[in-house]
């Protein structure tokens, strides 16, 4: 194995480097005879295994041992700097041109133990179940269409509308009148023909006991539906039967939200409700509802990409483990309407809860 140093930047400066890493972190090296400078410089070749570099390093005029070369090699790959030089290696050149920047951005997070390839096979096995194929819902599709998912299963009961032609661009004006879910899956049949497979479901989704038949096998569940009421605590409920994440999010007003759960992991949608219950008994004056808001769809076709792509990133993170599920049990809000301020709020554990908390368990 060929160990790399990866596309980033590295600083000079008397007697240390710094390395400019993911996120723009800094690592600081002490270097004062500039030997780290020249290993970083053989490691960017990617050309030497750990037993070749006291050679390479030779050749700079360095003294140096194949020991002291290893234990180098495994402190950088610990600040993630190091990928292996053949991290694509095991896929076929078809797949590698189809998903190069996919590759690329999965080298972020990639390290001499799980080269970029293994996060593309986690994708190309993931099985999807993607509820609502309106404006989030397509958006997601595509996304992960482009991403390489193996299998999505895209439940919808809607047809295509000459109005969902603002804001859903799986669609074309000669869809109208067809199920979206058909629409959709000629979409990705078109746009990466023999790549994710998509079986288009139409089915109208009110209970958790359709989520549950519907999401059988899946590796995560997507939820983009935002009826009946309590669409949110079905969901829930059948994840935590499944034992299988989910990620939903939606818009009320000018505020864009999204969150997921973990079963078994993360706290649950159901402590959500119990602690906000809480919070009601402990103080607020008591309340009752004069007018209920009305729906109305007020997502344009940059508020539904916006909202799609955060939630296929978190979907991805979920299948292919680049790094932790950020909105866990963590509610996220984007305030489109007020210079677009973000909160991010996670939710503890309620102690009552039926699904997670200590009850569930005993
Ligand atoms: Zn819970």
């Amino acid at each position: 194995m060929l160990p790399r140093l990866k596309p980033i930047s590295v600083v000079r400066r008397p007697a240390e480097v710094i390395l400019v890493g993911r996120s723009l972190e800094l690592t600081y090296l002490a270097d004062p005879d500039g030997s780290v400078a020249a290993l970083l410089e053989v490691l960017a070749r990617g050309a030497h295994p750990v037993a070749g570099l006291p050679a390479a390093m030779g050749e700079r005029g360095f003294t140096v041992t194949e020991a002291d070369m290893a234990a180098a090699v495994t402190a950088l790959d610990e600040v993630g700097v190091l990928l292996r030089a053949d991290s694509d290696a095991g896929l076929d050149p078809d797949t590698r041109r189809r998903y190069e920047s996919n590759l690329r951005f999965y080298d972020l997070f990639a390290g001499l133990q799980r080269p970029g390839a293994a996060f593309h096979r986690a994708m190309r096995d993931a099985d999807v179940l993607l509820l609502g194929a309106g404006g989030v819902g397509s958006g997601v599709l595509q996304s992960l269409v482009g991403l390489g998912a193996g299998r999505v299963r895209l439940v919808d009961f809607d047809m295509v509308e000459e109005k969902n032609l603002a804001r859903q661009f799986a669609y074309a004006h000669g869809d109208i009148g067809r199920a979206k879910v058909d629409a959709a899956r000629d979409w990705a049949a078109r746009y990466s023909p023999g790549t994710t497979a998509v079986e288009a479901v139409h089915e109208r989704v009110a209970d958790a006991g359709t989520i549950r038949r519907l999401g059988a096998g899946a590796s995560v569940v997507v939820s983009c539906i935002d009826s009946p009421n309590d669409i949110q605590l079905l969901v829930n409920e059948a994840c935590f039967a499944l034992g299988v994440p989910f990620v939903t999010g939606g818009l009320q007003y000018s505020t864009l939200f999204y969150w997921s759960v973990e079963p078994g992991v993360s706290p649950c949608r159901l402590c959500l409700e119990l602690n906000r219950a809480d919070e009601g008994a402990a103080g607020e004056p008591e309340q009752s509802v004069v007018l209920s808001a009305e729906f109305v769809n007020r997502a344009t076709g940059p508020v539904a990409q916006v909202l799609a792509g955060f939630m296929a990133l978190e979907t991805g993170r979920y299948l292919t483990r680049t790094d932790p599920p950020v909105a866990a049990a963590t509610y996220h809000t984007f305030e489109l309407a007020d210079g677009m301020r973000t909160t991010r709020e996670p939710w503890p554990r309620h102690p009552a809860c039926a699904l997670c908390g200590p009850a569930a368990a005993a």
